[in-house]
């Protein structure tokens, strides 16, 4: 006597309690918090469950979860991390806003600033997806009446990456991080022709490798890469292309694709942009190439390097159904 009624549902219904009060988390916190639901559950009532932390089981969980959640137009929204390679969760409206919720850290500039900013990391040049801080600074003159000054702007980028919403890279380029790619899933929809499908788990990628091969379409995060080479050794899985070891065939996806292109600034649907200012970006550009980028991982530098030897040429040639979006002066 004195146990309580209890069943299995309890323990999702005890998970999406303690995650609704939380942001993001990382997959490993999500299960150590899933096993102590169970624990708490199977604590309190006589129910048959299995108190072990296995992926089948850990899968079937969120499928549940996820039933529950159908109903509410909510998502338990999974995706990997590209820049601490891991994957994260969070608890997502389907519908709706999602950019509204920046509101409760920034006012209606500020978020035009942040819309600005990440408009432009998308529109930049092909497969790079980011922008040198000049870059982003130079934003605060798209927001009218311009009421951003640069050293608010230079705060405001600061505050955007500690919040999560952008990552900063070791060369000062700004991109999407993890918080943006998935909690503004809703807003980031309309840049979807701008933007390429992971080949094996075909999420959006942003950050990773891409096959060397002109007019290739193979785009993987680099933890998936990882997976592919695990199970089918050096080849690509689209054009057959051999892949070497430490990178050979393949080539940066994102930031570390940047190698100098000449930043044009671009409007979504709108071309290019006529009162670019040259000086800036020349200057720009320059500083990007003579800072010398960390070299952890020799396929990384290798990758790099031949990004560099094939850039222009294969600039040209892939052109395709992502590409065709694009403007003119974008392909040479
Ligand atoms: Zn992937
Ligand atoms: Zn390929």
């Amino acid at each position: 006597m004195g146990r309580e009624k209890v069943s299995s549902n309890d323990v999702h219904r005890l998970f999406l309690q303690a995650v609704l009060s939380r942001r993001m988390m990382p997959e490993k916190v999500a299960r150590t918090l899933w096993v102590k639901c169970k624990e708490a559950v199977a604590s309190v009532g006589d129910v048959n469950i299995d108190a072990g932390d296995t992926d089948d089981g850990w899968n079937a969980f969120i499928d549940k979860v996820q039933q529950a959640l159908n109903p509410l137009d909510l998502e338990f929204r999974n995706m990997i991390d590209d820049n601490s390679n891991t994957r994260v969760y969070a608890l997502l409206n389907r519908k709706g806003d999602d950019i509204a919720q920046l509101a409760s850290d920034y006012n209606p500039a500020e978020i035009a600033y942040f819309k600005a900013v990440v408009e432009q990391i998308i529109l930049s040049p092909k497969y790079v997806y980011s922008i040198s801080s000049l870059g982003a600074l130079r934003e605060t003159a798209s927001i009218k009446p311009s009421t951003i000054s640069k050293a608010h702007a230079e705060t405001l980028l600061t505050s955007f990456v500690a919040r999560g919403w952008l990552a900063k890279s070791a060369r000062g380029r700004y991109s999407l991080a993890v918080r943006s790619l998935l909690e503004l899933n809703n807003y980031l929809e309309k840049y979807g022709d701008e933007c390429v499908d992971c080949t094996i788990c075909h999420e959006k990628v942003y950050k990773g490798i891409m096959c060397a091969t002109p007019n290739c379409k193979t785009f993987l995060h680099k933890q998936c890469a990882d997976t592919l080479r695990r199970h089918r050794r050096g080849t690509c899985p689209t054009c057959q292309a051999a892949w070497g070891e430490g990178g050979a065939g393949m080539k940066p996806l994102g930031e570390e694709a940047y190698n100098g292109q000449k930043e044009v600034r671009r409007r979504l649907n709108g071309g290019d942009d006529d009162d670019e200012e040259e000086d800036e970006e020349e200057l720009d550009g320059t500083q990007d190439m003579s800072q010398t980028l960390p070299d952890s991982e020799p396929s990384q530098s290798q990758g790099r390097s031949q990004a560099k030897r094939g850039g222009r040429q294969s600039e040209g040639g892939k052109k395709g159904k992502k590409a065709g979006g694009r403007s003119k002066k974008r392909q040479e």
